[in-house]
C-alpha cells in the first residue's frame, strides 16, 4: 500500500531506498519485509511504515517488537505514527517497524517459534535459522538506508525496567543522542555479541536502546518516557521543529549488578523502582509461607534501581533488583 505515488521525480534529492522501493519527498508507504511463511502456508509480512518529509534530512528508524512479547515499544511507535498525521515531518525520513518479530508477537512470546532470541543473531544470514534470516533481512533491506536507530525494549517476564537507555562504552555519538533523548537514567552497558546493538555499533550508526516497563503489559510511565524521548530526538535531528520541552538531565550509571534472592519465598519489594539507594539499604523482603524467618534483600552497593522483579513468588538466586552505580561519567 502506498500513497502519493504520483509525486514528481525530484532528481535533486537524496535517494532513500528501502525494501527495493525509492521513497520520494512527501511520500508515505507501508512496505512489507518478507521472511518466511507459517506452516499453515500463511504468508508473514512485517509492515515497514515510511514517511518522508519534503526536504532532505536524516533517516530515523523506530524499531519495536524485536522481542515478540514486549508491547510497550509497539504502542510507543503507534503513538509517534499517530503524531505524524497531525504534525508532518519538516525534513528527513521516519521509518517505523512497530513489530519486527511478528512470529513471537503472534504467540506473545519473546523468542521466535524455535526458541531463538532474534537479538542474538545479527547480522544474520540468508540461509541460516529463522532468527538469522529475519536479522539478515533487516540488515540488508532496511538498515542501509537508515542513519539513526531507536530500538525499544521492556524487561523480560516480570522484570519491570525503570525507563532508561543503554549505550556501549566508547560510542560517543550514541551517548550524545541518548542525552538528547533525556531519560531518567543512562546505563553504560557491555554489548552482547551478535545483538543489533553490536552490529550497529560496528557499522558506526547512531543507536539508542530504550528499556522501559515489562513484557506482556502496557506501562503508561514507560510509554510516556519513550514517546517524550523519541519526540526530542526527532526535533534534534530536524524531522520536526522544536524543541517542545526543556531538558531535565539524565543520571549516568555504569557497572550494573543484580541483587538476587537469598532464599525462595514470597517477595515484597520495599524500595521504588528508579530510587537512589545506599549500600546496605533494605530493598525488599522474602518471607517463608510456612512461618519461618523472613530475609531481607540488601543493596550490596550504592546506586540507582534500574529494574525491579514484580514476581510475587521467587526462587533462591532469582534476579530481584538491578542496580546501576552512580555517579559515572563526567
Ligand atoms: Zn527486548
Amino acid at each position: 500500500m502506498s500513497a502519493n505515488l504520483s509525486a514528481d521525480k525530484d532528481t535533486s534529492c537524496t535517494l532513500v531506498r528501502i525494501l527495493g522501493t525509492s521513497v520520494k519527498p512527501g511520500e508515505e508507504h507501508v512496505l512489507d519485509l518478507q521472511v518466511a511463511r507459517l506452516y499453515t502456508r500463511t504468508n508473514i509480512e512485517i509492515p515497514v511504515v515510511v514517511r518522508r518529509g519534503l526536504t532532505d534530512g536524516p533517516v530515523l528508524l523506530l524499531l519495536a517488537g524485536v522481542h515478540g512479547d514486549e508491547i510497550n515499544g509497539i504502542d510507543t511507535v503507534r503513538r509517534i505514527l499517530d503524531d505524524v498525521k497531525s504534525r508532518p515531518l519538516e525534513r528527513g525520513t521516519l521509518v517505523a517497524i512497530p513489530i519486527l518479530n511478528v512470529f513471537g508477537f503472534l504467540a506473545m512470546k519473546r523468542a521466535l517459534p524455535d526458541g531463538r532470541d532474534l537479538n542474538r543473531f545479527f547480522p544474520g544470514s540468508a540461509s541460516g535459522s529463522l532468527a538469522s534470516r529475519l536479522a539478515h533481512a533487516l540488515v540488508t533491506e532496511v538498515l542501509p538506508a537508515v542513519d539513526v536507530v531507536i530500538d525499544l525494549h521492556s524487561g523480560a517476564d516480570q522484570r519491570y525496567n525503570h525507563p532508561h537507555l543503554r549505550y556501549t562504552e566508547g560510542d560517543e555519538a550514541s551517548l550524545e543522542l541518548s542525552r538528547v533523548f533525556d531519560p531518567p537514567l543512562i546505563l553504560r552497558a557491555s554489548v552482547r555479541p551478535r545483538s543489533i546493538r553490536a552490529h550497529l555499533t560496528s557499522t558506526g550508526k547512531r543507536y539508542v536502546l530504550f528499556e522501559g516497563g515489562k513484557a506482556r503489559s502496557l506501562d503508561n510511565d514507560a510509554i510516556r518516557e519513550a514517546h517524550r524521548g523519541i519526540t526530542r530526538v526527532m526535533e534534534h535531528l530536524g524531522l520536526w521543529n522544536g524543541p517542545s520541552d526543556s531538558e531535565r538531565g539524565a543520571v549516568n550509571v555504569h557497572d550494573s549488578k543484580w541483587m538476587r534472592a537469598p532464599m525462595s519465598g514470597l517477595f515484597q519489594p520495599i524500595m521504588d523502582n528508579g530510587s537512589q539507594v545506599e549500600q546496605g539499604m533494605v530493598l525488599g523482603l522474602i518471607s517463608d509461607p510456612y512461618g519461618g524467618d523472613a530475609k531481607q534483600v540488601k543493596a550490596t552497593m550504592a546506586g540507582h534501581i534500574l529494574c525491579v522483579n514484580t514476581a510475587p513468588v521467587v526462587n533462591q538466586g532469582d534476579a530481584l533488583f538491578h542496580l546501576g552505580l552512580a555517579p559515572a561519567l563526567p
